[in-house]
């Protein structure tokens, strides 16, 4: 029997955000693979194992996971948010690519999640109403100098910026750095969205301005929604104003 790899997307936190797909995929798994806290979020089934692996080790948990489901079982591997974006699904497709023939022959499905971007939007209106694009900020992967030069096009083309991987413990000056680089394109009236662990019990929402953007108020949890400069504020009496982006544009791109 040739085994079987699921990579699920779990959403940002809420178990109500987790789909019926989703659901169906981790009951029906005989092994589940992920990040502990991730894992965390499943219900304890009988009869599945789990195998929790740490944060940075995703292509030895990719391998791992594979590896048992080459074995003829029907292995899950969890991914906060949605395991395309900045997460498993990419690190399994790696692994597959370098690793022996046999990997080719599983049946790989991969299962979409609700990724952070959408769910803090979704809190604050509608900011990725017009053309957006997403970045990771970590420079782990890539060259700080990619990311300017990637911030600098997108900015400059007009698009909204969802920041992923802000800042960490090792990378505590990137966000900062990233808001300067942005005020070279921006309007300092831009709205900036925080949207830190969306979808649980800690979680928090702060809408600012570009110019008023601190680079050290974010964590790994928080994700950064930057507009462009047509994204704006509708004022509401006595509720939080709507970010948002409208759907025609104006500005004509250089
Ligand atoms: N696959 C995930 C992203 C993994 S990268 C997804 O689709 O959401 C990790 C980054 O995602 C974090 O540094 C943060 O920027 C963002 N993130 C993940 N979960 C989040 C949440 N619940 N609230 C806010 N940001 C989140």
């Amino acid at each position: 029997m040739s085994g079987r790899l699921t990579i699920i997307g779990l959403g940002p936190g809420d178990a109500r955000a987790v789909t019926p797909e989703a659901e169906a995929a981790l009951a029906r798994a005989q092994a589940l693979f992920g990040y502990g806290p991730y894992l965390e979020r499943v219900p304890v089934r009988a009869g599945q194992s789990r195998h929790p692996s740490d944060n940075r080790e995703e292509a030895a948990r990719a391998e791992a996971a594979l590896a048992h489901a080459a074995q003829g079982a029907d292995a899950a591997l969890v991914s906060g948010g949605d395991p395309g974006v900045f997460a498993m699904a990419a690190a399994v497709c790696e692994a597959i690519e370098h690793g022996p023939d046999a990997w080719r022959a599983l049946d790989v499905a991969v299962v979409p999640g609700v990724t952070a971007m959408l769910a803090v939007a979704a809190k604050v209106g509608a900011p990725l109403g017009h053309d957006f694009c997403a970045l990771s900020l970590s420079d782990n992967l890539k060259s700080w100098e990619t990311i300017e030069r990637r911030l600098d096009a997108a900015a400059g083309a007009g698009f909204v910026l969802a920041l992923y991987n802000p800042v960490s413990r090792a990378r505590p000056w990137q966000l900062g750095k990233a808001f300067e680089r942005l005020r070279g394109h921006l309007p300092k009236t831009t709205p900036v969205v925080f949207g830190r662990a969306v979808g649980r019990a800690d979680e928090r929402i702060s809408v600012t301005t570009l110019d008023a953007a601190d680079g050290t108020a974010a964590d790994m949890s928080t994700l950064i929604i930057v507009g462009s400069a047509e994204t704006r504020l509708v004022a509401r009496p006595g509720r939080a104003p709507l970010v948002y982006t409208p759907r025609a544009s104006k500005t004509v791109c250089a």
